[in-house]
């Protein structure tokens, strides 16, 4: 299989190029060239398979051109150590559980799939390639417990010094091994200008094999269509008609959803939820889309103002904006509302953390208006990792998972940095 650039449909490259560079060089997001469709005879039948063999076959048909099946299978078979389990919360109203992995949150597939195929793509080079991460929280996190151990590979994560959360910062600066914390001395786009200024400066990238890991790599991107399958796989078969309700940041999410639509699983609708950075749900009612500066809020991980994974949106429907609109309807939401679902949420005996929170509020108000459905929304974070809303939310504490409570056990290591590209590029030139 091929990629395009959404920038230039006819740039093509081959797998291992969309991997390993992440971006097109005209700033385009990879996209399949063909998107496959799964047979019915697969449909009729994946209630009864397991995540693992549902992958093995979604993958199989998306890589079949590049990979082996024994490759496929070792990548589904890392990817997918952990469970993401449908619990019924209300009447017609499930949570796609994604936060059993490593780091609680849904971005551990991704990374964990991304790493995998990686390390297979460089296996036959005897250059050690480094990852580059800026991150405001998660992304750190699953991305070093990803690739934690990855023979080949070292992770250079960049964060702000004093600006990201204890339990996320102790989610990669505990690790050791292949994985380097440098505490900058600035804010978050900070730390992104020097990862940036690093992929374009020519001498670094004549000494070093420098490459990204962020939510635009196809590596993390695709993967995430396998909870889609395997969650309407679990739905109870009543003859409603199925909506997936996604909260999101930077909609790569929501794109992976599409794609296993596209791939024939028959989900009717999508819902965009989001916090108050509500340029996508505009868009979809009907305004241009604007990028604006992003305002923070209870759900952090989705205070994104300029969605990076838009341009896959529009691919997914050949460009066409009303498709899009048709596809997928736009909701957004306070933080009081966010922390109000939380609260009602809970009465009723079940944990909402303030992403699926947001993700709940689309799917019951759409609901609301179109009976004869039932849905699905993403949950894609555990609560103990938004502690702080959760029990300011509901006045008592939150159980941390142990694997959680471990990280804060560990002892953290940093290289402290300053806000400075010659000193970042001075580390990076004394590497081995
Ligand atoms: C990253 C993140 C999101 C947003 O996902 P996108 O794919 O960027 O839309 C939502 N919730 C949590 C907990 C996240 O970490």
């Amino acid at each position: 299989m091929k990629f395009y650039s959404t920038s230039n449909p006819s740039h093509l490259v081959n797998l291992s190029e969309a991997v390993v560079k992440g971006l097109a060089p005209d700033q385009g997001l990879y996209m399949p060239e063909t998107i496959p469709v799964l047979e019915a005879s697969f449909f009729a039948k994946f209630s009864e398979m397991t995540f693992q063999e549902i992958g093995y076959k979604v993958i199989g048909v998306l890589f079949s051109s590049a990979l082996s099946d024994s490759q496929i299978k070792e990548m589904v078979d890392h990817t997918l150590v952990f469970d993401a389990p449908l619990v019924e919360v209300e009447q017609d109203v499930y949570s796609l559980e994604l936060f059993h992995g490593p780091t609680l949150a849904f971005k551990d597939f991704g990374a964990r799939f991304c790493s995998k195929l990686m390390s297979m793509l460089i296996a036959k080079s005897d250059q050690k390639v480094r990852v580059l991460v800026a991150t405001s929280g998660d992304t750190g996190s699953a991305v070093a417990n990803g690739f934690l151990g990855v023979e080949g590979v070292e992770v250079i994560i960049l964060f702000p010094k004093g600006k990201v959360s204890e339990l996320q910062e102790m989610q990669f600066t505990t690790l050791g091994q292949n994985i380097t914390a440098l505490e900058v001395d600035g804010v978050f786009d900070d730390c992104q200008k020097l990862v940036k200024e690093a992929f374009l400066d020519s001498e670094l990238n004549e000494k070093l094999l420098l490459t990204s890991a962020n939510s635009i790599n196809v590596a993390r991107w695709i993967p995430q269509c396998l909870y889609y399958f395997y969650a309407y796989s679990r739905l109870p078969k009543n003859g409603k008609k199925v909506v997936f309700s996604v909260p999101s940041g930077n909609f790569g999410n929501l794109a992976a959803g599409i794609l296993a639509q596209k791939m024939g699983l028959p989900i009717d609708h999508f819902i965009a939820a989001t916090n108050e950075n509500k340029v996508v749900p505009e868009f979809l009612a009907g305004a241009e889309f604007l990028a604006m500066s992003s305002v923070q809020t209870v759900s952090n991980s989705m205070d994104v103002g300029n969605p990076s994974n838009f341009p896959r949106l529009l691919a997914l429907y050949d460009f066409d904006e009303n498709r899009l609109r048709d596809n997928v309807s736009g909701a957004f939401y306070s933080d009081s509302e966010t922390v109000k679902a939380i609260q009602k949420v809970n009465k009723l005996g079940y944990t909402l953390d303030p992403h699926g929170a947001v993700g709940y509020l689309g799917l019951v108000d759409f609901l609301k208006d179109h009976p004869g459905y039932q849905g699905v929304f993403l949950e894609t974070a555990h609560p103990g990792k938004f502690r702080d809303v959760v029990e300011e939310s509901l006045g008592e504490k939150v159980v941390l998972p142990e694997r959680l409570a471990a990280f804060l056990e560990g002892e953290k290591k940093v290289i402290p940095m300053k806000n400075d590209f010659e000193e970042f590029k001075g580390y990076l030139e004394g590497l081995e």
